[in-house]
Formats: structure tokens, sequence, C-alpha cells
């Protein structure tokens, strides 16, 4: 007697806890994330069947972050830890490995959607400090594998909604579909499509969409260049005639500014690769909204028309209810 209760007693706890590692819980899949695009573009494809909270603060340097210990307790919770990997977050996954329960695992999107051998290494990034430029998600067809990698993982651990994960995917796919011809469209009104940026964010974008990227001044300490690669940079502006340069929201450039000041074009120093536009719930705070706030003005500050790009219909593809830390 007391062997039956005790089986029926087990058979109940595995029934119930439908692959959570919590039992009192809602029962949804608990899904972390880290920076900001990538937590918008798994919430667009979980929408309100996974609860996604965001590990890395907006508007802070990702590329320096190290998460608080108080961050363990979330990991220790997590189902799964979706990261950009590239090297970008590797203070965060050694915490979540040293953290996971049983059968969490972390999911790198952007390595699983990049060979090695097409890791761009450059002046930020240079090999001989061995971490690749991370930056695929300004990129859409990147953006688009990312959420394919989450569609997928997210079936995997959750088969019941499968069919959901599946529509919202193909949904956002039509989505990057749509922003990708508008992004082209607008382009090829830019007389010039040459980028020098602060922040080297845009290195894999400019390969898929035919930009020359003439540098991106930030060195691999996040310091200041150098006065000599400083006079480099002028000479470089000068010579190409770019009538824009384009600095950061998150990393205020005075060196960007000075050199805008003397090769004569203009500074423009509102870009961002990984802090989303406006505030959480506002419709531009999203992934797609971030490229598109980025890419009209670069089109624009380039003397380029954006009016395809600002007719691009953005929005939600499901509820986004992640938690964005601020
Ligand atoms: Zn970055």
């Amino acid at each position: 007697m007391a062997a039956t209760l005790i089986a029926v007693g087990s058979a109940a706890v595995l029934s119930g806890c439908g692959g959570s590692a919590d039992a009192a819980d809602n029962g949804k899949l608990k899904v972390a994330t880290t920076v900001a695009p990538i937590t918008s573009i798994v919430a667009n494809i979980g929408g309100d069947r996974v609860e996604v909270t965001g590990i890395v603060p907006e508007g802070t340097n990702s590329h320096t972050f190290e998460p608080k210990p108080s961050a363990a307790k979330l990991l220790s919770r997590v189902d799964v830890v979706y990261i950009n990997g590239l090297k970008l977050e590797d203070p965060t996954r050694e915490l979540a490995e040293e953290n996971l329960s049983d059968g969490a695992e972390v999911v790198e999107l952007g390595t699983k959607c990049i060979d090695e051998k097409d890791w761009i290494y450059d002046f930020s990034f240079p090999k001989s400090e061995g971490k690749p430029n991370p930056h695929l998600w300004t990129d859409p067809t990147y953006a688009r594998c990312y959420a394919k990698i989450a569609r997928d993982d997210l079936s995997r651990r959750d088969p019941e909604n499968a069919a959901y994960y599946k529509a919202n995917y193909e949904k956002f796919s039509t989505m990057v579909d749509e922003l990708d011809a508008a992004m082209r469209t607008s382009f090829a009104t830019i007389p010039r499509r040459e980028l020098l940026t602060y922040h080297d964010a845009y290195a894999y974008f400019g390969k898929t969409y035919d930009w020359k990227i003439i540098g991106a001044i930030q060195v691999s300490d996040f310091e200041d260049p150098t006065p000599k690669e400083v006079a480099a940079l002028i000479g470089q502006v000068r010579s190409s005639g770019v009538p824009a340069i384009f600095g950061s929201e998150v990393f205020p450039s005075p060196v960007l500014k000075q050199i805008g000041k003397e090769s004569g074009a203009r500074y423009v120093d509102v870009l961002r690769d990984d802090d989303l536009p406006g505030t959480p719930g506002d419709r531009e705070h999203s992934w797609v909204g971030l490229m598109h706030f980025d890419y009209v003005t670069m089109t624009e500050a380039l003397g380029g028309d954006a009016t395809s790009l600002k007719a691009f219909q953005q929005r939600d593809i499901a509820p986004d209810q992640a938690s964005y830390p601020q």
C-alpha cells in the first residue's frame, strides 16, 4: 500500500512539471537572455508562452559586462539561457554554467548562425586578442537565424507550444523580408555607402548590404585611439568625402567629434547596437525598432532617401512580456 502511494505521488510530480525545473510556478518555460536585442528576438518567438528575463542592463557596455552575483539566482532557476556567443558574454556564460540546474543549458544563438571561418576580426576586435566581432544581430539576415534557433530550441523544450513558436517565427521572418527589402531600396539611394563609426557594430551588416566600412575607432580595450591613429582617420574621412560619421548612444566619443570637426564631416552620435529605442512597453523598444532607427539615421545622414524604410511597418510579432533591466 505504501509503495503504491509513493508511485502515484511521483507520477503526479512528473506529469505536473512540464519540463520546468520549478514545480511551484506558472508552468511556463523560463528563459534568460543577455543583451536587449536578443531578449527582444526571443520574446518575438516565445511571446506569452515563455518567461524571458534579460541580464545585461540597457545602456551598459555589454563587451565588458560582468553579471552581479545575484544573477546566479536567476540562472539557477531557468530552463535555458540564450546568449550571443562569439565570446561576447564569457563572464555570463561562466556564471550560468556554474549555476544552471540539471537539464538547463546555455545556447549560443550567434555562434550557431556563423561558421568560425566567417568570424570577422578587425581594428576593435583584433585576432591577436582572440575575440571576434560579435555583432551579428545588426544584420537582419543573422537576426532571422537567431529567431530560427530560438524557435527550434523552444519547441524541443516545450513541444506543446511548438506550433505557436513556428507561427511566430514565420511572421518574424516575413517582417525581416520586408525590412531587408526596405533597407536595400533606401540604401540604393545613398551616393556613397561608406561607414565610419565609433563602436564597431556593423561589420557583418556591411558585408551583407555592400557597405564599405571605413573603420571603427574604438580600440579593443575600449580606450581612445592614439593621436597618430586619430590623424590617420581624419585623413581617411577627408579623402573619402563622406558627409557624416557616426557615434553611439552608449559610448559618447569626444575623439569622433574631433574627427568630424577636423574632417568637415557631420558627427551623428545616436546609433545604437544593443540599447533599444524608447523604454520597455514602447512599440519601438524592440530589435526591429533598433534596426529601423539605425538604418533610417544612416541613410538620411549620408544623403539618401529613407522613404522606403519609413514606410516599413515595424510591429510586435507576439506580446513582449520580457523583462529588460534598465
Ligand atoms: Zn557592441
